[in-house]
């Protein structure tokens, strides 16, 4: 009794402060580090939508570096006389689902080749030519707006091989560096 006693006590003795304030810190760094993890994958799983197969059109949808993409593509576009409008930014992954079942089980043309799309990581946005029933017809210009999204760090869905090609798309990798062409800042005012 009286050595068993002895041993815990020594066990006790054992923990000095300093490993304590030690075991505190790592347990604190643990923690936060899980939580930064948890918040980048599931950054976008945070919001609710009633209604997720509506399309979503807002840059305010977008992640923050993507947004800013988007509409510096916007200014330069403007800026070159091209009528570009934005038709959509995030998108559900319960709205991807059904997009990509368009052609394949149900009717309609094939909109997208995947489910796993940047729309619903919030780093894509699609455009369109902002005239009416001529959307999508001019090749031209959507060459013109693959060329600019290029010019400023946005992959381009134009360029994407054939069988792929996504016009309209465009998207930001994430690891991806926005480049300010001159003439332009970051501050948000035209040129
Ligand atoms: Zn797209």
């Amino acid at each position: 009794m009286q050595r068993t006693r002895a041993v815990r006590h020594q066990k006790k003795r054992k923990m000095r402060p300093e490993y304590r304030i030690i075991l505190f810190g790592s347990g604190l760094i643990f923690l936060l580090v899980v939580y930064f993890a948890g918040s980048l994958i599931f950054k976008s799983e945070e919001r609710v939508y009633s209604e997720p197969l509506l399309r979503i059109s807002s840059l305010d949808e977008l992640d923050d570096k993507t947004r800013e993409a988007a509409e510096l593509f916007l200014r330069i576009a403007r800026d070159q006389g091209l009528n570009v409008t934005i038709t959509e930014t995030y998108r559900t992954q319960e709205r991807q689902d059904y997009l990509y079942t368009q052609g394949r089980t149900r009717g309609g043309a094939v909109v997208t080749w995947t489910r796993n799309s940047r729309h619903t990581k919030r780093d894509a946005f699609d455009i369109a030519k902002d005239s009416p029933g001529h959307e999508y017809d001019d090749t031209a210009f959507f060459k013109k707006c693959a060329e600019i999204g290029e010019s400023i760090g946005l992959e381009a869905g134009f360029y994407w091989k054939s069988g792929q090609q996504d016009m309209p798309h465009f998207q930001m990798t994430t690891f991806g560096k926005l480049i300010y062409p001159e003439g332009y800042e970051r501050s948000g005012k035209g040129k």
